[in-house]
């Protein structure tokens, strides 16, 4: 194995190098997570339920190592990482009572009865992206294990540490070994190795729609079951009955948060023509109250992007002459910086207000009345989140209803809990994550039918 190079991207120094997996580590993992399958699935659910209440106890006594080390790996404010890890956490204690509730249905038919059975697929394999590392990895993890299956995790090679000292402390906290596989490699070679494996019963990805696309078409190969996380381009959308000053306080960190480096990122703020300057001005203090700086000072709000050449693309989405309304403050020096920035007025069709920029850039984009703010927002191959700020309570929902989106708020910006599905419309993707259904998208469906009747 050769090795690979952990940049932070705050110093954009080396901060570990860890040896680089390929096809052959990856089928060893494959082969360790099916030989570990069958004792797994057969470990009573209260005792299951019991290992993973130990791991969430084990994750929780790591706190803030894991949060550390998060901050330094993604070059995430240690305040935000804190909270990605107390979600892990949360998301194994949520996930602990799902073994003991993968219930079945009993059908009366004909001669006897019918009875269904939620069955785990077997090795699972979870290919997860960079922005909210071991945080996205639980929203596959708790779930796939309670369920029953065994698991082998790739994580994105640029953010792979936490991954690494998870799989150390499931075995610490008695996950039985075989059952949490991590393999680190590129996603061509590990991570396509997995989605064409004929052991790997299912992929779940979190990721680009592009890669989430020929995950589709090359898992159809093998007719694995699939569910994708995709990009995003979601409209927060302000109408001028809103609290406007609330909702232009609350709008920078609905999509600066994470250096903007996030699917959910409400980066078309879309407000009613006539709030447009009011909107601006409170939005201006915001974005300048931002503290962009080193990741390990408390006081930080937001980091450096994950990388050189992310930063190269979401430059180029604010060439000279873009409508820069507001440009917060950045570090000179080492480190991958780019301030908060706001562009305003944007027409819809710009490539700024199209793509997904996955970096500090929100685009204003003014609106008549609510046909066309609705337009605006659906007027998009993506489909993950978004927000209606007003102050008339019929008109937020029924805006929401008519937002094609999987994850909406109304008057506030939050869309990810524990406890609520999330997940993607169009092509952001399909099947839902979190929320008590999730064992669904990791169980198959099996009807055995017993005869009563005598002959
Ligand atoms: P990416 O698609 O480049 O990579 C994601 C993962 O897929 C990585 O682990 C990568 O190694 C692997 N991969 C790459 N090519 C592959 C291939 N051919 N076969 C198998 N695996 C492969 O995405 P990224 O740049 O790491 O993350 C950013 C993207 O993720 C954005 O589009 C963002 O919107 C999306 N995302 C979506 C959600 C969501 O829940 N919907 C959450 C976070 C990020």
């Amino acid at each position: 194995m050769t090795t690979l190079s952990v940049i932070e991207p705050a110093t954009e120094q080396v901060l570990r190098e860890v040896p680089r997996a390929g096809v052959e580590e990856t089928d060893a993992a494959v082969a360790a997570a099916k030989a570990a399958f069958p004792a797994w699935r057969d470990v009573a659910p209260g005792d299951r339920a019991t290992l993973l209440r130990r791991l969430a106890d084990h994750l929780e006594a790591h706190h803030e190592e894991l949060s550390l080390l998060e901050a330094r790996d993604a070059g995430k404010p240690i305040t935000s990482a804190r909270g990605e890890i107390g979600m892990v956490i949360a998301t194994f204690r949520y996930y602990v009572g799902a073994p003991e509730r993968l219930l079945g249905d009993t059908i009366p038919v004909a001669g006897g009865i019918a009875m269904t059975f939620r069955e785990p697929l077997g090795v699972v394999g979870l290919i997860t992206p960079w922005n909210f590392p071991l945080a996205i990895a639980s929203w596959k993890m708790a779930p796939a294990l309670a369920a029953g299956n065994t698991i082998v995790l790739k994580p994105a090679e640029l953010t792979p540490l936490t991954a690494m000292r998870f799989a150390e402390l499931a075995l610490e906290a008695g996950i039985p070994e075989g059952v949490v596989n991590v393999v680190v490699g590129p996603g061509r070679t590990c991570g396509q190795r997995l989605v064409e494996h004929p052991d790997v019963a299912k992929i779940a990805f979190t990721g680009s729609t592009a890669v989430g696309s020929s995950i589709a078409a090359e898992a159809a190969g093998t007719i694995k079951r699939v569910t994708l996380e995709l990009g995003g381009k979601s409209a927060n959308i302000v109408f001028a009955d809103a609290d406007v000053r609330a909702a232009a306080l609350a709008a920078p960190g609905a999509v600066f948060d994470n250096a903007g480096q996030d699917c959910c990122a409400r980066s078309r703020i879309l407000v009613q023509e006539s709030a447009v300057d009011e909107f601006l001005e409170h939005m201006e203090g915001a974005v300048q109250a931002i503290r962009v700086g080193d990741p390990l000072d408390p006081a930080t709000t937001m980091g450096p992007l994950i990388s050189a050449g992310q930063r190269e693309t979401v430059s180029s989405f604010v060439p000279d002459g873009a409508p820069v309304a507001i440009r917060g403050q950045a570090p000179d020096g080492p480190g991958f910086w780019f301030p908060p920035t706001v562009l305003s007025p944007v027409d819809p069709g710009d490539r700024a207000a199209v793509d997904e920029i996955f970096g500090p850039v929100a685009c204003v984009i003014p609106f008549s009345d609510e046909a066309h703010a609705i337009r605006l927002a659906n007027d998009t191959i993506y489909g993950l989140s978004g927000s209606v700020w007003t102050g008339d309570g019929a008109r937020g929902l029924r805006v929401a209803r008519a937002m094609e989106a999987g994850n909406l708020s109304i008057n506030s910006n939050s869309s990810v809990r524990v406890t609520t599905p999330f997940g993607g419309f169009k092509q952001s993707g399909y099947g839902r994550e979190l929320g008590p259904h999730a064992t669904d998208a990791y169980t198959d469906v099996k009807t055995v039918y017993y005869r009563t009747q005598e002959d």
